[in-house]
């Protein structure tokens, strides 16, 4: 949970999980759903898939305990070479190097390391020097230690380098250059894509969703139909063969932005006639209804859409339940 996200954030999330999934054999037998809709608002949900994946390959090869060898930690899913150096040793106490964005953070700006972090020859600089800083002993204390400093001295904005212990010898606060590092990716112009979403409801609140397929964005969750931006409102009632008691209502359209690519969603709503209820809830759609709230996991943009919806609705006096 804590990759790419704070402690704060974290906190409510990890709360839940651990008492939900106590074990890691409650969290293998949970369905995929369930995992993904106690992570609904902590995004980049690949991590949660990873998370249920290695517990399900822990459980059945592992005997139920995380392996204590690198090679068999960077077998599982999600768990990359600094993971698994944080594993070994804050959980282990044995040695092994790690390079998070806090830790790469202060080794770029105690060597000055010239180049953007992501690019290979660069990243092999920082590992062998982060190798180099790594004690053979008391490794726990190292590794939180190396992850605190750059967490909350070495902060990106502002840090505290009068007070930092190692400001003596950070070459980048001796050449009043430490704004200069890590270096910034080099800006590339990300794409823009344009899509629909249809938002159908039902007359009792309900809102239609489909499940994602596994792979790609969203990959697993579920959300309101997303098609081509061209797609008309009378193509899905017949896709989904429904009829409609109102005109559909256009929203502006809003950006989200991935890693890759802007995407331009234009949301379309649409109310459905009382006697077009039957659509059916399967495998892959449900009406969604805010008070049962289904154990689902929801996209961002579900979410956001959700929320949109549901505050017009208490604006217009509908039913929004
Ligand atoms: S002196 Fe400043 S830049 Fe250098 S490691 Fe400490 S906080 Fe980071």
């Amino acid at each position: 949970m804590l990759q790419q996200t704070q402690v704060a954030t974290v906190i409510p999330y990890f709360e839940n999980f651990m008492q939900r999934f106590p074990k890691v054999e409650d969290l293998a037998q949970a369905p995929l759903d369930e995992v993904l809709h106690l992570w609904t608002g902590l995004g980049y949900y690949a991590r949660a898939r990873n998370l249920h994946k290695s517990a399900q390959r822990i459980t059945q090869e592992f005997n139920a305990a995380l392996p204590e060898d690198l090679v068999q930690l960077e077998s599982l899913p999600g768990i990359g070479r600094s993971t698994a150096g944080a594993i070994l040793s804050i959980g282990y106490g044995k040695h092994a190097a790690i390079l998070d964005g806090n830790v790469k953070r202060v080794i770029t700006r105690f060597h000055a390391t010239p180049g953007y972090p992501g690019l290979t020859k660069v990243s092999k600089q920082l590992w062998e020097l982060s190798e180099s800083h790594t004690p053979m002993q008391r490794l726990p204390e190292y590794t939180q230690a190396i992850m605190d400093l750059g967490a909350t001295q070495c902060t990106r904005k502002n840090p505290s380098c009068l007070v930092c212990p190692l400001h003596t010898q950070c070459q980048a606060f001796k050449t009043n250059s430490v704004g200069k590092y890590p270096e910034p990716k080099p800006k590339k112009k990300l794409p823009v894509r344009h899509c629909r979403m249809f938002l159908i409801q039902n007359n009792t609140g309900e809102c239609f969703l489909e499940q994602r397929p596994a792979e790609g964005i969203w990959g697993g969750l579920w959300s309101p139909p997303q098609r081509e931006h061209d797609y008309s409102a009378s193509q899905i009632l017949g896709e989904l063969n429904i009829e409609v008691k109102e005109q559909p209502y256009i929203y502006p359209i809003f950006r989200h932005t991935f890693t890759h690519y802007h995407l331009n969603i234009e949301p379309v709503s649409l109310t459905v006639k009382e006697s077009n209820l039957r659509i059916r809830s399967n495998l892959r759609y449900v009406w969604y209804s805010k008070i049962q709230r289904q154990k689902l996991g929801l996209s961002s943009v579900a979410v956001k859409l959700l929320a949109m919806i549901d505050s017009d609705n208490k604006r217009n006096g509908k039913n929004s339940d």
